[in-house]
């Protein structure tokens, strides 16, 4: 029988690997990949017992993502091109429309799995329900559904998101500068409107960031993000009370039961000390996310290749500094802009000056600037050539 992501290995017979991948989101299924197809035997856990289940993101890919790695056509929503800028009080939104297609939201559960059963097809060992508990030395403590397990292996990946275990247990780097949101996913029918990415700038609603609606025709996300302390009443309520009000929603029946999303996103840039003679960090943990959209997707896929090829070398000349050259230090000079911009961005505090800055928004300069930064070409620096493995055509 083929190895599919739902025979998942037993934990019992893995006593030893060569990298133990913790973290079975994008990051860590693709790091999985590249390495099992490079010949490595690698052990991916994760503490989902499904990973159509407890979702932490959108799933907006940009375009450049969407250009370079091959994503399963039938698991992505239509293009949009329209972007609503709206100021507090939602009137007048801004109105950018790109003349290509710019986004595609992704149906994140059927992705997983699909990325999945790509990792296991290239050999990956994958234990679901499965939680790591920490190290001592080489030998790393699992918990799995048959009790715990102590697994050796060479090298560890931390893929395990925004508050890594991993990273706290090799010494590395940690993200302190986070946002976190919250959003809800339901089917609709296309009302009329072309597929549009509303955006709502309110720091009374979303401090630092924004409440968004993401309308496709086939789904509707509903979310806000900001800093944790600064949100009024809490996140959660939040985010009811900008679903109540939201836009883009017009002859939209908002079903009973939604599919409920929340999660940290780490918005400090890349971390610095993201590797050590025992293992490194991708995704989320190594902090790489854009500080200014807050977009994870790219940046997860690109630091992991960098992570494969990295661990291959290590792998193959068993030379343990081979992982220095695996740093966060030069790609954080990437991202001086973004992080100035973030910083800018996490400064207006009020509703006043927020309807301020879309005067000038609206001019011909602002609207430019607002166009390059939501259609820009600019993403994750880019690392060695995407290959196609988060899903095989
Ligand atoms: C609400 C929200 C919306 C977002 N929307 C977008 C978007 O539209 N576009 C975009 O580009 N980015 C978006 N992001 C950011 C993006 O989702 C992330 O940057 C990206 O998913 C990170 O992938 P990852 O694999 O590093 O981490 P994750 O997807 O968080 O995966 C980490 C995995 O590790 C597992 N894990 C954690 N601890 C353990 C443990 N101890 N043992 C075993 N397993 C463990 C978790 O179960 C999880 O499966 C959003 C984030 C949030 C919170």
């Amino acid at each position: 029988m083929p190895a599919t992501a739902r025979t998942p290995c037993r934990l019992g017979d893995t006593a030893g690997t060569d990298v133990l991948v913790v973290g079975a989101g994008l990051a860590g299924l693709h790091v999985a990949t590249l390495l099992a197809r490079q010949g490595h035997d690698v052990l991916l856990v994760d503490r989902r017992t499904t990973l159509a289940g407890a979702i932490r993101t959108t799933g907006i890919f940009v375009r450049k993502t969407l250009d370079d790695f091959s994503l399963p056509d039938e698991h992505l929503g239509p293009p949009i091109r329209r972007v609503l800028l709206y100021p507090p009080g939602m009137d007048r939104p801004v109105s950018l429309v790109s003349d290509r297609d710019e986004y595609r939201v992704g149906d994140m559960a059927r992705l997983y799995e699909a990325a999945a059963a790509v990792a296991v097809d290239a050999g990956v060992r994958l234990a679901l329900g499965t939680r790591y508990a920490g190290r001592r030395g080489d030998t790393f403590h699992l918990i799995g559904r048959d009790g715990p397990t102590a697994v050796r292996a060479r090298f560890v990946v931390g893929a395990d998101g925004a508050r890594s275990s991993v990273a706290r247990d090799l010494g590395l780097d940690r993200n302190r500068h986070l946002l976190v949101g919250a959003e809800e996913v339901f089917e609709v029918s296309p009302n009329g409107e072309p597929p549009t990415f509303h955006c709502v700038l309110d720091p009374s609603l979303a401090p630092g960031y924004l409440a968004w609606v993401v309308n496709d025709g086939r789904h509707a996300h509903v979310g806000v993000a900001g800093y944790a302390d600064r949100f009024p009443d809490g996140l959660r309520r939040a985010a009811e009370r900008f679903s109540a009000s939201a836009p883009g929603l017009a002859g939209v029946d908002r079903p009973e039961a939604v599919e409920r999303r929340a999660g940290p996103i780490p918005v400090g840039g890349v971390l610095r000390r993201i590797s050590c003679a025992d293992g490194l960090l991708v995704g989320d943990a190594a902090g790489a996310v854009s500080p200014l959209t807050a977009g994870g997707l790219d940046p997860c896929l690109r630091l992991s290749e960098l992570a494969a090829s990295v661990l291959d070398d290590a792998l193959r000349s068993g030379k343990r500094d081979a992982l220095a050259h695996y740093s966060g230090a030069g790609l954080r000079a990437s991202f001086r802009g973004r992080l100035s911009l973030r910083r800018a961005l996490a400064r207006v505090r009020t509703p006043a000056a927020t309807t301020a800055a879309f005067t000038l928004l609206r001019t011909p300069p602002g609207r430019a600037a607002a166009g390059r930064i939501l259609f820009g070409d600019r993403s994750f620096p880019d690392q060695p050539a995407p290959r196609a493995v988060v899903a095989q055509h």
